[in-house]
């Protein structure tokens, strides 16, 4: 079974149409959030991803601020005004859609969480020290995060230690022990790689595909610009930063 593994799209409709493209046929599709802020396409990649087969999708803190549902001082002055743009750019069909999504799930055995299991809105998978405590937060064998917009693989070693890797594109790899991975961001990649990043995952196999994919990142430039959308994100997109 292929699961396709996507996170992050921030409302860049070119990248995730590339994915698409690039993933072939999957059995089903876990999205784990933030579909939606910075980007210039909000309502089309919400309604490409309301669409795909055997969906399991969560929210992100991107989704549930537009939601309207959180602490807006947590987000700073360009997130805010993005967050604007995004409500006023959305259906209510969309916005009924972001009501029926939760930001942690459990399926087929796995666990999915926006940004840690502890903390599935907030908390940045970033240092090791986190990375070990969150492992007591879940009790499937995997858990998929996204948040951070970084692909990685941290293995817990069961000595109370945690080692991370950066898994290569192209380079299958199968999940012995208990792991937190990352498939990256397909709408902002922040390794310094701006192609849009995500990831096939074998459930039956615990096998795990990072994989990269080139789009038209000028064209998605000039739709922030058009928008009136900050500056910054559009050029955070051609750095891949
Ligand atoms: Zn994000």
């Amino acid at each position: 079974m292929r699961i396709l593994v996507i996170s992050d799209i921030h409302a860049n409709l070119t990248a995730l149409v590339a994915v698409l493209a690039d993933s072939g046929e999957v059995d089903g599709v876990w999205c784990l959030g933030d579909l939606v802020g910075y980007g210039p396409d909000p309502e089309e990649c919400v309604t490409r991803v309301r669409n795909l087969p055997n969906l399991v999708c969560l929210l992100g803190n991107h989704d549930v601020a537009v939601m309207g549902k959180l602490d807006m001082e947590a987000f700073n002055r360009e997130a805010n005004l993005s967050v604007n743009w995004t409500r006023e750019n959305l259906s209510a069909a969309s916005l009924f859609f972001f009501q029926s999504l939760t930001t942690r799930v459990e399926t087929m055995g796995v666990t999915l969480s926006h940004g840690s299991p502890r903390n599935p809105i907030w908390e940045y998978l970033l240092d090791l020290n986190t990375v070990l405590t969150n492992f007591s937060f879940f009790r499937t064998k995997i858990c998929l995060v996204g948040h951070t917009h970084i692909p990685i693989l941290y293995s817990h070693n069961g000595n109370g230690s945690v080692d991370w890797s950066v898994p290569q594109p192209g380079t299958p790899l199968i999940i012995k022990g208990r792991a937190i991975l990352n498939p990256g961001s397909v709408g902002q990649p922040r390794d310094r790689d701006p192609r849009a990043a995500y990831a096939i995952f074998t459930p039956e196999e615990s096998k795990w595909e990072p994989r990269r994919v080139a789009y038209d990142v000028a064209a998605v430039h000039e739709r922030i610009k058009a928008a009136g959308l900050p500056q910054r994100h559009a050029t955070r997109l051609i750095d891949g930063w």
